[in-house]
């Protein structure tokens, strides 16, 4: 049974991937400092699994606690989730997120290094594409000079592992997330937004909850089909599937080039009004809302060439925006309890 480190394993998208992990017979050792998550999601991992992961409380940061974690654990492979990720945050505070997110990945590279741990999977984002001229995108689009200090640290971190790749056994992938969204269908673990949430989901939903008065679509104007900004919504539990294939592709040497990168989404695009209008049908419910001015640093349109994805790693999402949409809300009812 191989042994997979995961940082960040008890964030949003580090949850659904462990337990994907575990499901698939890997034995899963996490990294979380908990700075943006609690422990209730390691009871939920365990629930829906029937197996407690190894966990520890390790800020990343700390690189002698990240040394004294390889020397007393011997891993085959590392997801590495971990890092902060709020854009507007990172504008306020870039120097907190260069820290968290590129201070901690080169501690981790090097301790991988020193250990002689070659697998890599590292979290990246469609960001890194910025507004791409073509549409849907490829993985050959041309990365745009990055609007926020998170999405420079997504960048930077792919040309730091390219780098460490050309002078080590190092073999990673950069999976380039579009939008994830929605929740496990078991509502044992879903996304804990801490105050009020940036993302639109989990905004649509604590609006559908009371919890917020209405929704504001930024934006009326953009050059899009409905005049609302257009992305490319992808089920958590797809993305996290997508983990343990590349991670399989790592172990059994298919992979291409030292390092490879994939867009992760499903290939088609909606609008904030389409999503909207999907929650609505899907959970019979009515949202408030109301279109105000766009957000600054927002783009107009962005989905996914999937093409690549699907023909080397096998891979493809499967669930739907309305069962995203549909697990989204039974987890805000959830929380309520
Ligand atoms: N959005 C919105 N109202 C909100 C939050 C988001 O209209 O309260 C829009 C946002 O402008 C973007 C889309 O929803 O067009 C997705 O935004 P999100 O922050 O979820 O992800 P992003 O694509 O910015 O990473």
């Amino acid at each position: 049974m191989k042994k997979i480190l995961v940082t960040g394993g008890l964030g949003y998208i580090g949850s659904h991937t462990v337990v994907e992990l575990q499901n698939s017979d890997f034995e899963v050792l996490i990294i979380d400092d908990l700075s943006n998550t609690t422990m209730t999601v390691l009871d939920g991992i365990t629930a829906i699994t029937n197996k407690k992961p190894n966990f520890f409380k390790i800020d990343l940061k700390n690189k002698d606690a990240v040394a004294n974690f390889f020397k007393e654990n011997k891993v085959d492979g590392v997801i590495h989730f971990a890092a902060s990720k709020a854009v507007g945050e990172s504008v306020k505070q870039p120097l907190k997120y260069y820290e968290n997110n590129i201070n901690t990945l080169i501690y981790l590279l090097q301790e991988m290094e020193q250990n002689k741990v070659k697998n890599l999977i590292f979290s990246s984002s469609c960001t890194v594409y910025g507004q791409a001229k073509v549409l849907p995108i490829t993985e050959k689009a041309p990365i745009k000079i990055a609007a926020s200090p998170y999405g420079n640290t997504k960048q930077i971190a792919e040309e730091i592992i390219a780098d460490a790749t050309k002078v080590s056994d190092l073999k990673a992938i950069a999976l380039r997330y579009f939008n994830p969204i929605g929740g496990h269908d078991s509502i044992l673990i879903g996304e804990l937004p801490i105050g009020e949430p940036q993302n639109l989901i989990p905004y649509i939903t604590q609006t559908a909850a009371g919890i917020r008065k209405e929704l504001s679509i930024f934006g009326g104007d953009y050059d899009t089909y409905d005049g609302t900004a257009v992305r490319d919504y992808i089920h958590v539990v797809d993305l996290a599937k997508a983990h343990v294939v590349a991670l399989q592709r790592l172990f059994t040497k298919k992979q291409k080039a030292a390092l490879e990168f994939f867009n992760i989404g499903t290939g088609k695009g909606s609008s904030v009004l389409e999503v909207i209008y999907a929650f609505e049908k899907a959970n019979n419910k009515t949202l408030n809302y109301k279109i105000v001015s766009r957000r600054a640093g927002d783009i107009t349109a962005a989905y996914a060439d999937t093409t690549l994805a699907n023909k080397e790693l096998g891979w493809k999402s499967e669930l739907t925006l309305e069962d995203a949409l549909r697990s989204a809300w039974l987890w805000q009812e959830e929380l309520k309890k």
